[in-house]
């Protein structure tokens, strides 16, 4: 056998890919990056009532949208039933697991005998060691598997340590319904054998199950993967993630306009930590990344440090590189329409020209597409209301006095531009906030935008005179 770390992501296609699952993707992604190894995709499709595939092709866009690959064709849990049935069948066969039969009716009185004397809700094992020939006609029977009885079952935990399970608080699992359909329990350690997982990284929620499920293998005889429970991400009042707190699928990040590599960086600190580093390259963090890092307390998911670590990414972000990716992303970005329609390849020139200024004052892509939209904005600009109240009579007249010397430029640049309107502000007897704040006003229609004299330049002469011009008139 060979030592390559497989590792894999098994979503169940009940919704989307959400803030939680996307950050158990990220650590199983991280660590086979980092170890050289693989990660597989299992769509955990079992439960045919709840899983569709809308929610299925929204996992793997959430995923690709990460830019979280995994190796090899995703694997449908559901097309394996036939395996699942056949080891189950096995595990009769080495009287590891038995058939039973009771009805739903004798199930449900067996529980209230329990719960009426005291004892816990569990199946009491009667078939456990009858002969099948016992069998009452016309009731399909369940394969059970067979819990131990005694001692203890100890789930080897890379994050939480041993821990440790009594074996009678284990019940004896169905493993295959009496239509012949495996259980999840069952699938998964089926699955995981099959696909040569070494080490299963998930949510802690799942930690009572890595029991159950170490049942199963020590009864094929089967090695049990390494196994990693991650605390589970909690809201920043320490409350269980809800939607108020971002429990949200990651569709609705690319629509607040987070960028994926910030994305991942903020989800890889949830949880995990390398010393004080916070802000990391993709890269960075495969270098880096191990399972010993990865901390036992719950993390807490907090939207300001997101959107903080997010202008940071942007920031350092290639102009080229973020300009893309916010024309990428318009479509889905609210208002991204808006700007979309109406970036010619002049417009988009003119944004890359515009972005050093513009991603200095942005925190999102959606902030960044509002800031931007000055560009394309149509004659006469739409004032907001901070802009109009400083485009007054006073400002007006600055601007009315201004407009020849700004046309007088033989040249238009960001620094013939600048030296003009200090020219004026000087001569006129005014700081050059009050000549340059209204020609901001005209030019954007914010009272907010990149310097003043990048604005010009990117506008360039005619359309800056013009904008200028619709607010004398
Ligand atoms: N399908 C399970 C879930 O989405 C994960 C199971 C596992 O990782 O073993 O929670």
């Amino acid at each position: 056998m060979s030592d390559q770390v497989v590792t894999r992501f098994a979503p169940s296609p009940t919704g989307f890919l959400h803030i939680g699952g996307a950050r158990t993707a990220l650590f199983n992604w991280l660590y086979a990056r980092h170890t050289g190894g693989k990660m597989l995709l299992r769509i955990e499709d079992t439960d045919r009532e709840r899983s569709t595939d809308a929610a299925t092709a929204a996992i793997l866009d959430g995923l690709t949208w990460l830019g979280l690959t995994w190796d090899g064709d995703a694997i449908s849990q559901f097309g394996r039933a036939a395996r699942h049935r056949e080891v189950a069948e096995e595990l009769v066969r080495l009287g590891k697991a038995y058939y039973a039969y009771e009805t739903p009716a004798e199930l449900d009185a067996m529980r209230e005998k329990a719960r009426a004397e005291g004892r816990p809700p569990r199946y009491n094992g009667q078939w456990r060691d009858r002969d099948p020939s016992e069998a009452p006609e016309g009731v399909p029977g369940v394969i059970r598997i067979k819990a131990p009885l005694e001692g203890e079952t100890v789930v080897h935990d890379l994050v939480q340590g041993d821990v440790r399970f009594p074996n009678k608080d284990l019940d004896d699992l169905i493993i295959l319904r009496s239509d012949g359909v495996p259980t999840y329990m069952h699938a998964v350690v089926v699955d995981d054998h099959d696909m040569g997982v070494t080490h299963i990284i998930r949510g802690d929620d799942h930690l009572t199950n890595a029991a159950r499920q170490t049942v199963i293998y020590q009864a094929m005889g089967w090695d049990v993967p390494k196994m990693a429970h991650i605390p589970l991400i909690h809201g920043a009042d320490g409350a269980k993630l809800s939607k108020r707190h971002g429990a949200l699928g990651v569709e609705a990040y690319r629509a607040m306009g987070y960028l994926p590599e910030a994305l991942l960086n903020y989800l890889a600190r949830l949880g995990w930590s390398h010393g004080d580093d916070e802000v990391m390259s993709v890269e960075d963090m495969i270098s880096w990344f191990d399972i010993a890092d990865v901390n036992k307390g719950a993390a807490r998911f907090d939207f300001a440090k997101l959107e903080a670590l997010n202008g940071v990414h942007m920031r350092a972000m290639d102009d080229g590189r973020l300009t893309g990716l916010l024309l990428e992303t318009l479509p889905h970005l609210p208002y991204g329409e808006a700007l979309a329609d109406k970036l010619t390849d002049k417009a988009k020139a003119q944004l890359l020209q515009a972005m050093p200024g513009l991603k200095e004052r942005a925190k999102t892509l959606v902030e960044l597409a509002d800031n931007a939209y000055f560009i394309v904005a149509d004659r006469p600009l739409v004032l907001d209301e901070k802009a109009a109240a400083i485009l007054d009579g006073d400002a007006k007249g600055v601007l009315k006095a201004l407009q020849p010397m700004l046309g007088a430029l033989p040249e238009w640049t960001a620094e013939t531009t600048e030296a003009a309107v200090r020219a004026y502000a000087e001569q006129a007897g005014l700081k050059l906030g009050k000549v340059a704040q209204p020609l901001r006003a005209a030019l954007t229609g914010r009272s907010t935008s990149p310097g003043v004299f990048d604005v010009l330049a990117v506008l360039g002469r005619e359309e800056s005179l013009d904008r200028i011009n619709d607010q004398i008139d």
